[in-house]
């Protein structure tokens, strides 16, 4: 990401005690999804091995043990359990590690759910979408309402001591009624957590070159949202990142860490790392990554600047004495431009902490790019 203004810049402390977590990115797909710019091949039934064995050789060269490990894609229910299990050996978390691995509904059985929990998952993650079988095909996605439900049954049969569930917003024709069953299927499903995203329209993508219709205006989108985080607590699932809602104490770990700025090692293609505030990536070459002829790419710091962007993703939002101790200061006229977003319920200060209000969050990119 690319800002206007420069802000002055001083490396923040991390204590060696710090939070760290690991990422494995898994690149494939049943099939691709028609709104999905993630990378990922499609059309395949499994993870082939020598891209696990790839992984096992970068993870032999960690140095830490981590505390989150969150397998990711793609999609990682394509993984045996016997190649979790040698992954997450491989890894060695640090006992009580969140250990999350994302799936679809259609991806898993029992059998599968009950090795993965038994690999060391301690919280399973279904691409849910929508409880709409028409919307669901719309998407390109490959399961059906009753699969998820079923999903979800055989995942707390398992005994995954959290369930999430992702849904998407502002789908083409959507109504508050969608929403309304979507989050009805992950309550009953005993979900412990929900991401709910709007419906982003990306470049490259099968939505992008036929755009579906009926999608909703942007203020139609936005009061999509605001009625998705109002249910969304009423249902008891408490807000704390602009699409993350948990029961309390559900929180998820793992990217928290991104967004607190923490430490993190992504390992495979496309997978992005920030180690000692010093950002890396991969590139997007699966086979350059399973023969070892591609290597991370050096991506720049990470500074006050990025502290603050993450920071206001979170519902907690930022807290100036620590934005300052990453070598931050907001100017007069951002203060000015703030004063003006707490006029508007945009934003709020409690004390010397600045945080978005959900009206705020719909709009932040806009807030972010004006104060930046
Ligand atoms: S949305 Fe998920 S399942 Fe669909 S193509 Fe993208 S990564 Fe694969």
């Amino acid at each position: 990401m690319k800002y206007l203004l420069t802000v002055s810049y001083r490396k923040a402390k991390k204590s060696t005690m710090d939070s760290f977590g690991i990422y494995l990115h898994i690149p494939y797909c049943k099939s691709k999804c028609r709104y999905c710019d993630f990378y990922s091949a499609p059309g395949a039934r499994g993870v082939p091995q020598s891209y696990v064995d790839a992984l096992l050789r970068e993870l032999a060269k960690k140095h830490r043990r981590p505390d989150t490990l969150y397998f990711g894609g793609g999609t990682p229910a394509l993984l045996s359990p016997t190649q979790v299990d040698r992954l997450v050996r491989a890894a060695d978390p640090l006992p009580g590690a969140e250990i999350t691995l994302e799936a679809n509904p259609d991806t898993v059985t029992a059998d599968s759910l009950r090795g993965f929990r038994a690999a060391g998952v301690t919280r399973i993650s279904f691409g849910v979408q929508s409880a709409d079988d028409a919307q669901l095909r719309r998407l390109g996605r490959t399961h059906t309402a009753a699969g998820a439900a079923g999903a979800l049954r055989m995942a707390r049969e398992a005994g995954f001591p959290e369930i999430c569930g992702d849904i998407m917003l502002a789908l083409p024709h959507y109504t508050n009624e969608e929403f309304d069953a979507t989050l009805h299927l992950l309550r009953e499903g005993g979900c412990t957590h929900i991401s709910a995203y709007l419906l982003k329209i990306e470049p490259g993508t099968a939505f992008a070159r036929f755009p579906p219709e009926g999608l909703p205006t942007p203020d139609q989108a936005a009061d999509f949202y605001l009625y998705a985080v109002r249910r969304l607590e009423e249902a008891g699932y408490r807000q704390y990142e602009i699409s993350n809602f948990a029961r309390p104490g559900h929180e998820g770990r793992h990217n928290l860490l991104y967004w607190n700025c923490r430490d993190y090692w992504g390992v495979g293609p496309a997978a992005h790392s920030c180690l000692n505030n010093r950002r890396s990536f991969w590139p997007d070459d699966v086979q350059g990554f399973i023969n070892g002829s591609t290597a991370e790419q050096a991506e720049g710091v990470c500074d006050a600047e990025d502290f603050l962007l993450m920071q206001l993703r979170l519902c907690k939002g930022l807290d100036l004495d620590e934005y300052a101790r990453w070598g931050g200061h907001l100017t007069k006229i951002q203060m000015d431009f703030l004063r003006h977003c707490v006029a508007a319920g945009y934003a709020a200060f409690e004390g010397n902490v600045l945080r978005l209000t959900p009206a705020g969050m719909v709009v932040q990119n806009a807030i972010l790019e004006a104060l930046i």
